[in-house]
């Protein structure tokens, strides 16, 4: 079976390529770890597993065709000597592989995308650490999650606006109304999930789900609508629809497990630790953002010379400042929400 893919896949450098890249995409994995963790030190053992890592990937490239679905990294080449930033920037005796970033308006969008992913996963870990240190930090750090939700929502409909639209899209009736609606629809999703935390105690009415669910699905059918119009209508040759659809995939999983109190409705007692529905949920809501965030990098490096071009510098600022201004209604919200909590449990006493 092999040999006959083999064959019908064509030349001995069509394969000297596949193995090119996964040689290339080791190499990437590499030199990401040493410039991401410059001071650390490696046992043997972890140099043998990498070295298996390696030639374990060497083996898989020479299946037929899954070359074609492993996405297109960046290349090493994507950093610069040390020599070539300033001493700030250095880590000594690490001598290349230093990565320079610069803000331009083009990556503007790009950095609020990130800015609001780190913000929603520490506000996420914050409120299930903390949360029950008492009520009021309860139902504080729970309004600020929901923040997190809100700005996370906007950051991706930034990214998604920018870099991964089609032009026949941006034209459509969704495409003119989508910056606003996304605002609208992420302020909408905080609010709703926070007073369906203040209005109602356990245990909680279906109708607590419900306010939590339809603002938030509604955000994400508008959110994803960019990318998945490029699902439906372009070939996924490209192998940044695959993380796309990938994206999409562990969406639709994490929004399976958040909104069904699985596995442990089956197994009372069983995933009080580990296995709870919620922690599935968070797993794969971090392997969404992560497919989200490396189809994004790829789409932002293939668009970035013409962004300001396309939309105009004035827009991106505008669009940038309009995350703001969600962040701050949706703090407001939270804050106001939280006198709300407070007035009540002082009332309680
Ligand atoms: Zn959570």
């Amino acid at each position: 079976m092999y040999e006959k893919s083999f064959d019908s896949e064509g030349s001995d450098s069509e394969m000297s390529n596949k193995l090119n890249s996964i040689e290339r995409f080791s190499q990437w994995c590499r030199s990401s770890f040493f410039s991401y963790f410059p001071s650390f030190t490696m046992s043997t053992g972890v140099l043998s597993r990498l070295s298996t890592l390696t030639l374990s990937l060497q083996q898989l490239g020479q299946l037929p065709h899954l070359s074609n679905w492993l996405p297109r990294l960046p290349s090493p080449q994507a950093t610069v000597r040390a020599s070539e930033v300033p001493s700030l920037f250095r880590e000594p005796y690490i001598m290349t592989g230093t990565s320079r970033l610069t803000l331009t308006v083009a990556s503007l969008p790009l950095f609020l995308y990130v800015l609001s992913s780190l913000t929603y996963l520490s506000f996420s870990v914050a409120a299930h650490l903390l949360q029950s240190h008492s009520e009021l930090t309860h139902y504080s750090l729970f309004f600020l999650d929901y923040v997190g939700v809100a700005v996370y929502q906007y950051g991706c409909s930034l990214g998604h606006y920018f870099y991964c639209s089609e032009p026949e899209w941006r034209r459509s009736l969704v495409g003119a109304l989508f910056l606003p609606g996304a605002a609208m629809l992420a302020w909408l999703s905080c609010t709703s999930c926070c007073y369906a935390k203040f209005r109602y105690r356990r245990p909680y009415p279906l109708r607590r789900k419900i306010y939590q669910i339809i603002p938030t699905s509604l955000a994400y059918l508008l959110d994803i609508s960019p990318v998945a119009h490029r699902l439906v209508t372009k070939s996924w040759d490209d192998p940044v629809l695959v993380c796309h659809a990938l994206q999409v995939a562990f969406f639709m999983l994490a929004a399976l497990f958040f909104s069904c109190p699985v596995p442990e409705r089956f197994f009372p007692g069983r995933c009080d630790i580990i296995g709870h529905g919620h922690q599935i949920f968070h797993i794969f809501l971090a392997m969404c953002t992560m497919c989200q965030l490396q189809a994004m990098f790829q789409d932002f490096a293939e668009h970035q010379e013409s962004v300001v071009e396309v939309h105009g510098k004035h827009f991106i600022y505008l669009a940038a400042g309009s995350f703001f201004l969600l962040v701050l209604g949706s703090v407001l919200t939270a804050v106001l929400m939280r006198g709300a909590v407070q007035r009540l449990l002082r009332k309680n006493d």
